[in-house]
């Protein structure tokens, strides 16, 4: 398979760049704040074409071709000590030449072999042909040297990239492997054991203590917990009861539980989320893009240099030999699919080494683009506080609080907002016990329910506004949710949520990697807005915003950013998909149990953890780092043999010794990513030139 014919056909495929978009202009202090039509388009993640898949599947192709043998390995080495032995024999003629022969074909038979087939195609810029043809012109020039060097030195560079690949791969496997291969399947009264990929929806399954759910579910009969450690990559777990949710990858911990099929095992969320990590390669960094650009045309380029150096001098000087040994060397360095490869490497390093911290990077641009985010935009609820309301006060006005609570709590029975889970608590209201009918919910606002006959409003004062209900101001500190029947107001509730568990140190160690901006975006009040803005800190802080004015404010700020860089948004999935559209990169905390939230992000943190986020933007930076030390490595050291070769001062062995030293560089650089251990290294400060802007965080913002 020819990759480079391939790059040059796909290079006309490949999605331009994107241009700067012109900043917006937006009124912050319009009331109304209208999205612009095409803004509102959810954003396409960068899909891959058909010719680009085709490519990709080519890519993948040649990447299998080659996988790691010990066999292989040993028989390059026993080629270069070969090689060695031959170059100090007291030889000559025929006999010299048939002795470098041996250490060539031993290391280069497979590429000999490939490089007649792609002759025979009329593949003419393939890999191996020209590596052969490199090869050859060094044996006629009489450097029987470099000739049999080149080929044992891609050897052992193809055998370090493959070996790179394979453990990336197997950590693959391990993930897969946390899937279960069996079924417990409930039939009438008997129970059997099936293949899990066979289970159909609606099926019922049962589990016992430490079995762990093959696919998604609900839970029908027993109480148990489940263990989302594996899912999330830290510690996580939760009682479950029937009508509860059992995601798969979960364990079950401590009784049998029987389960309803909600999904089959290939669509379930574990099976997602491991497909995404494994996937993200499909969407390329603009990096790799430009490599593929600039490979496209170079390679050709250099093979044209390489056979004009072999015979224009040639024909001035007459000294042949001299030219075309010095042109073999211009023609290993076109050979540039290393390059491609090993940025490629560091990105899936990255992206397995992410997903087994329950982190999902669904793309190898999303990758880069976290690296390079300066502004860190945070939504309130679920992201820098539990997302775990409680109830605090009862303010009725005109009925009691029971009746109050209980109006509420019925109106709140559909909703999954964390707000409406408390209030139901509170409330004591059970769907079997209240007719509610046509539920409305408006995100950011609250809900709307028809209930014996009445209009039943449950929200925040937008909402009450928005319906004309004259309603009380709170006197005490919280988020008070208003609730009228039919227009007439009928009293609050106040509601407060708790600041996550390390959400200071969290963001404070996302400053020190780098999030130079970090903003407060929420659809609460002012007051609960600015205390947690304050102790954690916040540059800039929004409140009382509907997800359409996130959207908004996340493109404002988009637009106000240092060019290149990115701004991310963080939110937990909960009424802000939209928002996770928005930005550059969006990215949803605690979402292991909510699959929309996982479609809508770029990336998916499963735990409910703040710590996984410095971790992915950690993890992303040094993926960003490395990738770049791998372009520039490999493209220095190419570029001084094409002039120091041309020159003649490097010869072919030197030249192909110096390239296979370069890409084991490459492979261990980018398996420093994978097996990258946090514990043993000290945080790394990044400093960025006019950090925090302080003054910014003005009321012009509020
Ligand atoms: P945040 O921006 O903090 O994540 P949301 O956008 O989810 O919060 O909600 C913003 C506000 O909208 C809440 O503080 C609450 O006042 C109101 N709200 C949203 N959903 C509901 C609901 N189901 N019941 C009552 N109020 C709600
Ligand atoms: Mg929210």
């Amino acid at each position: 398979m020819n990759i480079y014919r391939r790059v040059k056909q796909m290079s006309k495929h490949l999605a331009k760049p994107e241009k700067t978009k012109k900043n917006p202009v937006i009124d912050f202090s319009a009331k109304e704040i209208h999205i612009p039509e095409k803004k509102q388009k959810k954003k396409t993640k960068s899909h891959v074409s058909k010719a680009e898949d085709t490519f990709q599947t080519a890519m993948l192709n040649k990447t299998l071709d080659r996988k790691f043998s010990l066999s292989e390995l040993a028989l390059a080495i026993a080629a270069l000590v070969l090689l060695v032995v031959v170059n100090f024999l007291p030889t000559s003629g025929i006999v010299r030449l048939l002795s470098f022969l041996v250490p060539f074909l031993l290391a280069g038979y497979s590429y000999l072999f490939e490089a007649f087939q792609e002759a025979f195609m009329g593949i003419v810029l393939g890999r191996e042909l020209i590596v052969t043809v490199a090869s050859l012109m060094a044996f006629c020039a009489g450097s029987y040297n470099g000739g049999a060097a080149v080929m044992i030195f891609l050897k052992l560079s193809d055998m370090a990239l493959a070996y790179a690949e394979m453990m990336q791969a197997e950590k693959v496997n391990a993930l897969y492997s946390l899937r279960p291969e069996k079924a417990n399947l409930v039939n009438e009264n008997t129970v059997s054991v099936v293949k899990a990929e066979t289970l159909k929806k609606d099926q019922v399954i049962e589990l016992y203590a430490g079995d762990v759910v093959p696919t998604d579910g609900v839970v029908i009969d027993g109480t148990s917990v489940l263990d989302a450690s594996t899912l999330v990559g830290g510690s996580l777990s939760f009682p479950v009861a029937a009508g509860s949710t059992a995601i798969s990858g979960c364990v079950n911990v401590t009784a049998p539980i029987r389960v309803r099929v909600a999904t089959e095992q290939k669509d379930a969320m574990y099976s997602a989320v491991l497909r995404a990590a494994e996937n993200s390669w499909m969407h390329k960094s603009s990096q790799e893009r430009l490599i593929q650009k600039v490979v496209s045309y170079l390679t050709p380029a250099l093979v044209i240099a390489a056979f004009l150096l072999a015979i224009v001098p040639s024909i001035s000087t007459g000294d042949w030999r001299t030219w075309v040994a010095r042109a073999a060397v211009i023609l290993t360095v076109s050979q540039l699919y290393s390059v491609v490869q090993s940025v490629k490497l560091v990105y899936d390093c990255a992206a397995v080494y992410a997903s087994a911290r329950g982190i999902v990077f669904k793309g190898h641009d999303v990758i880069e683009a976290l690296s390079r985010a300066e502004t860190l935009v945070f939504d309130k609820t679920g992201t820098v506080t539990e997302g775990k309301y409680q109830v605090k006060d009862v303010f009725p006005k005109g009925v009691s609080e029971s009746q109050l609570l209980f109006l509420a709590g019925a109106a709140e029975l559909s909703s999954n907002h964390p707000i409406a889970r408390a209030i139901v608590a509170a409330s004591g209201a059970y769907a079997s016990d209240v007719k509610v009918l046509d539920v409305e919910e408006t995100p950011g606002r609250g809900v709307c329910a028809f209930i014996d006959g009445r209009n039943v409003y449950v929200g925040n004062a937008a909402m009450m506004e928005e319906h004309g209900v004259e309603y009380d101001m709170p006197t005490v500190p919280g988020s008070a949710i208003h609730v009228a029947i039919d227009g007439r107001y009928i009293g609050h509730i106040i509601v407060d949520d708790a600041l996550r568990d390390g959400a200071f140190d969290a963001i404070e160690e996302l400053r020190m990697s780098g999030a130079k901006t970090s903003v407060l975006l929420t659809g609460d009040v002012h007051s609960s807005a600015r205390k947690i803005a304050s102790v954690l800190n916040f540059d800039l802080v929004k409140a009382e915003l509907s997800p359409d004015e996130k959207c908004k404010a996340v493109e404002y700020l988009m637009s106000n950013r240092n060019v290149n860089t990115t701004l991310a948004f963080v939110g937990d999935g909960i009424c802000d998909t939209d928002v996770l559209k928005c930005a550059t990169v969006g990215i949803a905390m605690g979402c292991f149990d909510k699959p929309d939230a996982v479609e809508a992000c770029d990336i998916a943190v499963l735990g409910d953890d703040i710590h996984q986020l410095p971790k992915a933007y950690q993890a992303a930076d040094r993926a960003a780092g490395a990738a770049f030390l791998n372009t520039v490595v490999c493209s220095a050291v190419k570029l001084l043999i094409a002039i120091f070769g041309a020159a003649g001062v490097v010869g072919l062995a030197a030249a192909a010794f110096l390239q296979c030293a370069a890409v084991m560089f490459e492979s261990i650089n980018a398996l420093r990513i994978l097996n990258y251990e946090e514990n043993r290294q000290k945080p790394r400060i990044k400093w960025r030139k006019g950090r925090l802007n302080r003054e910014r965080s003005d009321e012009s913002f509020i």
